[in-house]
């Protein structure tokens, strides 16, 4: 059976099925993860090599205006890393911003096959399905950025919950989104009305409504939960960048009251110190919080050293850091759905804050009892490139190697921390937890992250070696639902992986609340702005379970 592949004698690690470096095969037929295949199967020998579930990126911006604006912005970032047409692969550019056809194929030579795009305007999904159905090999979808929403925080002040609840149901299906995305809750109408400013804690009025961040934040902690969505609030937080932060962090983790909420990023979010002098590290009061707190769960958002592109929904931001870097910036409202900020940015070994930044988020993943809710992330390409994952591997699984990179760091800023005193190693099985079966059962995808029968075949096949940069560098197999993709290292075919998203109920007698607000405020027809079916080819709509808890 052409379809039929066998894998034999590979060290399999697969957490969501408790198999911890057994060898065992692994057998695949039309795309799947079967019991058995018949015998003339092709086979594949994995002596010597590590098997594990295909990588899930559970937030990166990959696909969508802000991408492309910075792409276009960055042509000295192309210029030295040019992907030429090779076989079945086609052309494109790289640097931390890399065209779709490199993002998705230099995704599955690491062992990649799920990616999500993280920050989606409701204005933008169009353009952003278009651009992941042109990201080849990974399935993706994105997150719809609600916490900005007027029309949806005018029904929230009144009170209007009921219509609320139906209304973001609606924006989830004219989106065709994956997940509710948060940014700075509030925080866009001070930016928009009064120059330059934000809010400051979550419990401040947003000027021109009478709500606060807080309120946001638990309506949509809400609505996710009450809509059943797979995957919880995903937060970013107010204040992201701010020395002192963590306070704020602490408060909207305790908003949620015990129901499911992820918060993205978390290192950007995990400072002490006083507002505007330099930060110190709160990586140990975060962790606490999380590891007696089940009901949270983060991904790390490390950052690595070099070159990085800022791109975030987070516009007041970009503007602070602007005014210190004095390069390139865009601001790229869309409509007022949402803010949007852009920047190059590069982090330096010998700046107190990048070092820091550096040795908390090290801090989160080291300290994290359970590896299930502390996944991996660089927020690619903010904290820097999908591409340093395998270098982070590498520092999280060998302690020496993380010594030695913290000596050449600032000195200042790693006494700041408890870097030096952890020991931790994390074990392959760990590693296969913070980077696909963790993000796949947070997100809510059944099928992923594991090789259990019935799950979709992507499966990744790693050459076993001491040094664990170079092991997750270059996967030697990558299979993508069934399909050899990457073949003892050589590409040997192109596959333009699956988009998922969500589409909860939702009673249509909202539109004729949501209609007059198109009419009075928006450029666009509200016939015009839902993005209908025609747009997802190769389209999987992930259950929702109303009364999930
Ligand atoms: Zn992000």
């Amino acid at each position: 059976m052409a379809s039929a592949l066998r894998i034999i004698n590979g060290k399999v690690h697969d957490p969501i099925n408790n198999i911890d470096g057994e060898i065992k095969d692994i057998c695949i037929q039309n795309g799947k993860i079967v019991a058995d295949v018949p015998a003339d199967a092709r086979t594949i020998d994995a002596q010597g090599m590590v098997v594990m579930p295909g990588g899930v990126d559970m937030h990166c911006h990959i696909a969508g205006h802000k991408v492309n604006m910075a792409r276009k912005f960055l042509p000295e970032d192309h210029r030295h890393d040019i992907s030429p047409r090779v076989g079945d692969l086609r052309s494109g550019t790289g640097g931390t911003v890399p065209s779709t056809f490199t993002t998705g194929y230099r995704y599955a030579t690491l062992g990649y096959t799920t990616a999500m795009e993280a920050a989606v305007p409701p204005l933008g999904a169009r353009h952003t399905l278009e651009e992941l159905h042109d990201t080849p090999v990974v399935d993706k979808g994105y997150y719809v950025l609600l916490a900005n929403n007027v029309c949806l925080n005018q029904l929230l002040e009144k009170g209007r919950h009921e219509e609320f609840r139906e209304a973001v149901a609606w924006w989830i299906n004219a989106s065709k989104a994956y997940a509710i995305k948060l940014v700075n809750p509030g925080g866009d109408e001070p930016w928009k009305g009064n120059k330059n400013s934000n809010v400051h804690n979550l419990d401040e009025q947003i000027s021109g409504f009478n709500l606060t961040p807080r309120k946001i934040i638990k309506a949509l902690i809400d609505v996710s939960n009450d809509l059943g969505l797979p995957h919880p609030a995903h937060i970013h937080c107010n204040n992201l960048g701010h020395s002192g932060n963590y306070a704020t962090t602490l408060e909207t983790m305790r908003t949620a009251e015990g129901r499911r909420a992820h918060i993205t990023h978390i290192q950007f979010h995990s400072y002490g110190g006083e507002v505007g002098k330099n930060a110190t590290s709160k990586a140990s009061d975060i962790s606490d919080y999380i590891n007696a707190n089940d009901n949270i769960s983060a991904d790390v958002g490390q950052v690595m050293f070099g070159k990085a592109t800022i791109m975030t929904g987070d516009a007041p931001l970009t503007w602070v850091l602007r005014n210190m870097t004095h390069d390139k910036w865009v601001n790229a409202d869309t409509e007022c759905e949402s803010g949007c900020g852009i920047m190059p940015f590069a982090y330096q070994e010998h700046i107190y804050t990048h070092a820091l930044q550096w040795a908390i988020g090290l801090e989160l993943f080291l300290l994290a009892n359970d590896p299930w809710r502390m996944v991996l992330s660089t927020d690619h390409p903010n904290g820097g490139s999908f591409e340093n994952y395998p270098k982070l591997i590498r520092l999280l699984m060998d302690k020496q190697f993380r010594k030695e990179q913290a000596g050449r760091v600032n000195q200042k800023a790693i006494a700041k921390t408890a870097l030096l005193d952890i020991d931790r190693e994390f074990t392959l099985q760990e590693i296969a937890i913070i980077t696909r079966a963790g993000p796949a059962r947070l997100l809510g995808l059944d099928s992923k992250g594991h090789l259990g029968v019935g799950a979709d075949a992507d499966v990744t096949i790693y050459d076993q070696m001491e040094d664990k940069e170079a092991m997750f560098n270059a996967a030697r197999y990558v299979i993508k639902s069934g399909v050899l993709f990457i073949n003892n290292h050589e590409f040997c075919a192109d596959y333009e992986g699956r988009f998922l998203y969500v589409a909860p109920e939702y009673d249509a007698a909202i539109e004729t609340t949501i209609k007059p607000f198109f009419e009075d405020y928006y450029s666009i027809q509200f016939e015009n702005y839902a993005v209908d079916d025609r747009y997802v080819h190769g389209g999987e709509v992930i259950p929702t379970h109303i009364n999930a808890s």
